[in-house]
Parts: structure tokens; C-alpha cells; sequence
């Protein structure tokens, strides 16, 4: 017999094993055992070190689809690419699960000084803005230093712009925004329309000083709000001057013209798209990873939020490529329909879509992390209490060399897409980025891929690896957290 016709014959299953015998046809060596979770995880953290598969991803997917709105086609067209992506990628049970949206389209706008010193702005509406008549709104402008000087003011504004230029706190964890976006930007123009006002206009949520407007949700309007704007920071600094001026009697009236074209498309489709790694030991037992697919119209949304999806596939693909496969089933959800407020029952978008398609697994879902705070490193690690000492401590082990410490005081938080998930008692776990810089750029034309350090994206890849096979390939139970009352 020829080699070549024992191949054929022992590829047709023609000879038995017994009858070839000898030790070059010994039969295959058992499956090794699996390795420790903790070795494991080590092996996987060094691997995802060495790989590019998010920045790759990242890349790919701003360049084919640039913006993704949420409801737009280019949001569900990215949705399909994804898809297949990750069915090429090796991931299973990877679907796209459609939800209604209610859809909001910029529409042309302007913003100019027509008094005291005609020139134009750098602005933009704010997401879901009510549009202006279309040759816009001309009227007097009244400036607060502060949201609650404004608040706490008892002027009248009827017929008025209100303008408010507090700037925001730049902090590395983002907590200057936060005390901003659910106010100064989405609440304010409320207050101002109900006092008569008929445009509202921001200094933008940003913490640099390059004339780019940030835009970002304004609160659901339905068109029946007023116009409202964020100007760049230089801008937003000049009407500070005038102000000045008008103070020490060297300028009259500050006169604005907004011209806003906010377009409500009804009711469309968003979708979230679903990956899984199945668990070996305990499929039904899901561990959620994950980042939002929708971006604001004006950039690529290469750091809000490509980075934050790219981070998460790129942890779950580590162990495919690794050909590892923990206990427990890790998917990766890309969230639909973050960026935008929603009305009514809509509001909750990708997230709250998610929690209804899946109630009945949801008590087997051990937590949910979140990606969404762009592409700086992560520096600390937090986790709802949990009994399990040695996880804590392997856990420890394995992030201390990538610069992450374990936060045993602060409590995770989630994002907004899993908070749907953690109110229905899903515990969080969060990764901490570094988002000094993320809020220069976030919601502009100016985030784009090439605010992506490789080397920092990659450092998250490996933590979130390491941490998410820790619990994955492990029995480590978190105590839920409290329902809101
Ligand atoms: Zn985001």
C-alpha cells in the first residue's frame, strides 16, 4: 500500500485502527484538561495583548458606514455587516433583533450675531431640537453664567434667546458631563419654553477649546419644543466678552438668529445586534459584554462608541482564537439606538428591546459591562459584592500588570444601554477608562478613527479578556443590585 492510497483509504474509512497499529497511528491524545481559570486568563490577557482585531474592527467599520445615526439606513446597514462579521469571526446564535424608534434628522441650521456685531457662529442643534421657522428665529438674547443662575432668575424672558455659558469640569471619569447632559442640555430649553422663551442656546458640553460645536441629546421634543443649540467653546467665549461690554456700557443688545431643521420621521427601526460564545458547562448562565452601534450624525463614531464595541468582540474573539471555551456562554450585544431620547413608551431604546425579547433568561444573566467611554486605558475595575474572595484576588492578580486596580469601594454603574438590564436586577461590572481627553472630541465631526491609540484600545482588550473568563469560566455569583424604588 502506498502512502498515497492509505491517506485515500484511511480518509474513506476503509482500515481499522487495530489493523494499523504502530505508534504513528496511535489513537489521538485525550483533550488536555483545562487549564486552571486563572492560568487561563493570563494566557488570554498576553494573547489579546498581541492581537488587532479591535482596532481593526474599529477602522473597518467607520470608514464603510461613517456616521450611524439610530433608525438610520447606515446604522442598519453596519448592523448586517456586524453580523456577518461575527459569524465569520466564529461566533454562534449571532442575530439582529429589530425595535421600533421614533427617527430625527438634522436638518439644515445656522446661528449668527445680528447685534451689536453681525458674524457668524459655530453651532449646532441639539439631538431631537424642534426646527425653527425656516428662515429662522431673530430675537434679543439673555446670558447666564451658570445653569442655576439661570434657574434661580426671575427675568423675564418672553420672547427671548437663552443663552447659558457654564462651561463643564474636565474629569477623567466623566463626571463633569454627567452633571451636565441630564440638565444644562437636555432640561433646559423645558424651563426656557416655559418661560416664554423662544430659542435656547449652550455653551457645548466640551472640554477643549477647538471651534467645534458637540451636540448630544436634547430630551424628546416631538417638534414642539423651542430651537435649541450648542456653540463651540470660542464662540461661547466671545458672547462672554459681549456680555462684558455690554456690563461696562460699551455694547448694546445682544440680538441672535438661530435657524434650526430638526425633521421627526416617525416611527422607524433600530436593532441590536446578539453574538454568543456558547459556555461549555452552562450555556443558560450569560455573561453580557458590549458598546452601542448608533453614533451622532456629525463624526464616524470611532471613540463613541466603535471603540467600545471593537473592545468587547475583540475579548470574546481572543478565546475563539485561543480555542478556549469558558463555562458559562459570554455574548456580545452591539446596542442599537443609544445616542438619541425617545418618547414614551420607546424611551429605553436598545436596551429596554433587549430585556423584553429575553425575559426569561434574564435570571441566568450572572452581569453586564458596558463599553462606553472611548479608547483611553482602563485604570480600575469595579464589581457588585460578590462572596467569592479568590475571584477577587485572581482578578487582582491579573490586571495589576496591565496598570488596573481593583475599586473595592465604588459601585458599578453600567451604561445606558444595560440599565434596563440592571434594573431588572443584572448586576454591573465596569471597566474605568481614562476619558481626560474623550469629552475634547466626543459628539463632533472630530471623532474619528484617529483618536484611537492602538496600544491604549489594546491594553482594554486584555483586561476585559482576562476579567470576563474569571467570570465566565467560573462559579462567581454578584449580589444584585437594589431596585429602584
Ligand atoms: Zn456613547
Amino acid at each position: 500500500m502506498t502512502l498515497s492510497s492509505l491517506r485515500t483509504a484511511t480518509a474513506l474509512g476503509l482500515i481499522s485502527m487495530s489493523l494499523l497499529g504502530g505508534a504513528a497511528f496511535a489513537k489521538p491524545a485525550p483533550k488536555p484538561a483545562p487549564l486552571a481559570s486563572e492560568v487561563q486568563a493570563e494566557i488570554l490577557r498576553d494573547a489579546a495583548l498581541k492581537s488587532n482585531v479591535a482596532y481593526d474592527f474599529v477602522a473597518e467599520l467607520t470608514t464603510r458606514f461613517g456616521a450611524r445615526p439610530a433608525g438610520s439606513a447606515s446604522e442598519k446597514n453596519a448592523a448586517i455587516w456586524a453580523a456577518e462579521k461575527l459569524k465569520g469571526m466564529g461566533f454562534q446564535n449571532v442575530r439582529v433583533e429589530s425595535f421600533p424608534l421614533s427617527v430625527w434628522e438634522r436638518g439644515e441650521e445656522s446661528i449668527e450675531i445680528t447685534s451689536p456685531f453681525p458674524q457668524k457662529l459655530l453651532g449646532t442643534a441639539l439631538g431631537q431640537s424642534t426646527a425653527s421657522a425656516p428662515e429662522g428665529i431673530e430675537a434679543e438674547a439673555v446670558i447666564f453664567d451658570t445653569y442655576t443662575g439661570f434657574i434661580e432668575s426671575k427675568a423675564d424672558l418672553t420672547g427671548k434667546i437663552v443663552v447659558i455659558l457654564q462651561p463643564m469640569a474636565k474629569t477623567s471619569e466623566g463626571s463633569g458631563y454627567g452633571r451636565m447632559s441630564g440638565t444644562v442640555r437636555s432640561k433646559g430649553w423645558v424651563e426656557a419654553q416655559k418661560r416664554g422663551a423662544v430659542g435656547y442656546v449652550i455653551r457645548s458640553l466640551s472640554t477643549d477649546d477647538h471651534r467645534f460645536p458637540h451636540t448630544g441629546s436634547g430630551g424628546w421634543s416631538d417638534g414642539k419644543g423651542i430651537p435649541s443649540m450648542a456653540l463651540s467653546v470660542p464662540d461661547a467665549e466671545a458672547l462672554g466678552r459681549i456680555e462684558a461690554m455690554q456690563k461696562a456700557g460699551k455694547a448694546g443688545p445682544l440680538r441672535l438668529k438661530m435657524r434650526t431643521g430638526g425633521k421627526f420621521l416617525g416611527v422607524g427601526t433600530s436593532q441590536n445586534v446578539v453574538a454568543d460564545l456558547p459556555g461549555s458547562e452552562h450555556p443558560e448562565q450569560v455573561v453580557i459584554l458590549g458598546g452601542h452601534l448608533d453614533s451622532w450624525d456629525l463624526g464616524t463614531g470611532a471613540i463613541d462608541d466603535g471603540a467600545g464595541i471593537a473592545i468587547s468582540l475583540a475579548a470574546a474573539k481572543t478565546m475563539i482564537d485561543q480555542k478556549v471555551q469558558p463555562k458559562r456562554t459570554v455574548r456580545v450585544v452591539l446596542w442599537g439606538s443609544e445616542e438619541v431620547a425617545q418618547p414614551e413608551p420607546l424611551a429605553g431604546a436598545g436596551g429596554k428591546a433587549y430585556v423584553e425579547a429575553h425575559k426569561a433568561e434574564l435570571a441566568n444573566h450572572i452581569t453586564a459591562n458596558e463599553m462606553d467611554h472611548g479608547a483611553g486605558k482602563t485604570f480600575s475595575a469595579m464589581f457588585m459584592p460578590t462572596e467569592d474572595k479568590a475571584f477577587i484576588s485572581s482578578v487582582d492578580k491579573l490586571i495589576y500588570p496591565l496598570g488596573i486596580y481593583i475599586d473595592a469601594k465604588g459601585e458599578p454603574r453600567g451604561g445606558s444601554d444595560t440599565a434596563e438590564l440592571h434594573e431588572a436586577g443584572v448586576p454591573a461590572f465596569d471597566l474605568r477608562q481614562d476619558g481626560y481627553d474623550y469629552f475634547d472630541t466626543h459628539h463632533t465631526p472630530d471623532d474619528v478613527l484617529d483618536r484611537i491609540d492602538p496600544a491604549k484600545l489594546t491594553q482594554n482588550v486584555a483586561a476585559l479578556t482576562a476579567i470576563t473568563w474569571m467570570i465566565a469560566d467560573t462559579n462567581v455569583t454578584f449580589t444584585a443590585p437594589k431596585k429602584a424604588p
